[in-house]
């Protein structure tokens, strides 16, 4: 008998401490620097110092030496408590497991203490304007010139590029194929000369911006390149699965900020001598969001665990990763329901949500892809692209 659903007294204490910290500074401060154009450094500095940015990197690297179980109850914690920080999807989650499995004893000692007390941010680029969801067709090209590596492409809607110190780059070598995928990744600064980045205008109220990218030639030492070309899609999928947990626990967090709004709402509102939370239009729908959050919740902590535990995680990290993003669009737009005019006001804090919940339907992965992976993996369904 070892199933068992109960966290435990040092994950419930990890979330109680997320949850002081991240409620000290709470959706306020978030919406506040997001819409002055501000950033969330002293937080992410905190929260680094802390020890949860780096919960899941080696402890002989300055992390705490667990996984993603861990990671994604700091972010669900953080998002529950108002400040989502998107860059924990990319920076501790995907380029520290990469860096942390496959990067060589100099890479993982210059990056991985700085990624987990979070001196340093490194942001992770794959998306083409042209390959959108199809990876297969990225034309990032690098090409071996000496002992350098020489860059040259372009990338699309990539994240916290001015807040990042690098960014892990998904390239392909110069003698790969047409529409063959033999990924290889890199380490690139954000001031190497020959990269241009021009941020995109979002409605996304997030102090992340996304960016558009042109790499024109630059110019990177032997040793940007990450582990081997030849198993550059072992190394690829190894923080891909840990990317889908980590969206589905910013999903989490989203979606229970806009619960706990919701219902706090609804217990005390009152247009007929009764709260509007005792009607039942109002009450199904939030006891439906709330059993679709635990049961996204679930999977989210089971694909963790099958990461931790070194199994394939596909199937579940893919499923938590849909599932979180749908209980957050229904929790989102529920909430705003709820809150009747004040559901749209900026006083609330609810509508603030609304690009945000959407993200994840989108990003890093889209729900079609989701259901394509599923319809062929799991229920054998033939490919339709
Ligand atoms: C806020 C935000 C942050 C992001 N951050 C990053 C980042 O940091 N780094 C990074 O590399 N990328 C990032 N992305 C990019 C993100 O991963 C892509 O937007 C996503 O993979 C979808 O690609 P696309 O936008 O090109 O859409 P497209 O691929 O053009 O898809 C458009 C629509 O067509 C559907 N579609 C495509 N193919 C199929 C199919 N075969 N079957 C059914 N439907 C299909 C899609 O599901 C989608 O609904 C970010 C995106 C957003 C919005």
């Amino acid at each position: 008998m070892t199933l068992d659903f109960d966290e435990g007294d040092e994950l419930r204490a990890l979330r109680a401490a997320v949850a002081e910290l991240g409620g000290r500074y709470g959706q306020t401060y978030f919406l506040e620097q997001a819409r002055s154009g501000g950033r969330t450094d002293a937080l992410w500095a905190e929260v680094g110092k802390a020890g949860f940015l780096g919960v899941n990197l080696p402890e002989e690297y300055g992390g705490g030496g667990g996984g993603m179980v861990e990671l994604s109850i700091v972010l669900e914690e953080l998002g529950a408590a108002g400040c989502p920080l998107l860059m924990m999807v990319v920076s501790p989650a995907i380029c520290g497991t990469v860096i942390g499995r496959f990067g060589t004893a100099e890479q993982k000692q210059r990056w991985l203490p700085s990624l987990a007390d979070g001196s340093k941010t490194m942001g992770f680029a794959i998306t083409e304007p042209d390959a959108g969801s199809n990876s297969h067709e990225i034309t990032t090209v690098a090409r071996r010139d000496g002992d350098e590596w020489v860059l040259r492409g372009q990338k699309v809607w990539i994240s916290g590029v001015d807040q990042a110190d690098a960014l892990l780059v998904v390239g392909k070598m110069a003698d790969s194929g047409k529409g063959t995928l033999r990924p290889a990744l890199f380490v690139v600064p954000t001031d190497a000369p020959g990269l241009t980045a021009h941020r995109i205008p979002m409605e996304i109220i997030s102090p992340e911006g996304q960016f558009q990218l042109f790499f024109d030639d630059v110019r990177l030492p032997g040793d940007a390149l990450v582990g081997h070309p030849d198993q550059g899609i072992a190394q690829l999928f190894a923080g891909l699965n840990p990317e889908r947990v980590m969206a589905a626990a910013y999903s989490l967090g989203v979606a229970r900020l806009a619960m706990r709004k919701a219902t706090e709402y609804a217990r005390t509102r009152q247009v007929w001598g009764t709260p509007i939370g005792a009607h039942q239009g109002l009450a199904h729908p939030l006891a439906a969001c709330q059993i679709e959050i635990e049961l996204a919740r679930l999977m989210t902590q089971k694909a963790a665990w099958l990461i931790d535990s070194g199994a394939d995680a596909g199937t579940a990290a893919n499923s938590a990763k849909y599932a979180a993003a749908e209980a957050a669009a229904h929790a989102v737009d529920q909430a705003i329901q709820t809150h009747g005019g004040n559901g749209l006001s900026q006083e609330y804090g609810v509508a603030a949500l609304l690009a945000m919940s959407r993200v994840s339907r989108i990003a890093p992965v889209s729900r079609e892809m989701i259901l394509s992976f599923v319809a062929q993996h799991d229920l054998q369904l033939p490919r339709s692209y």
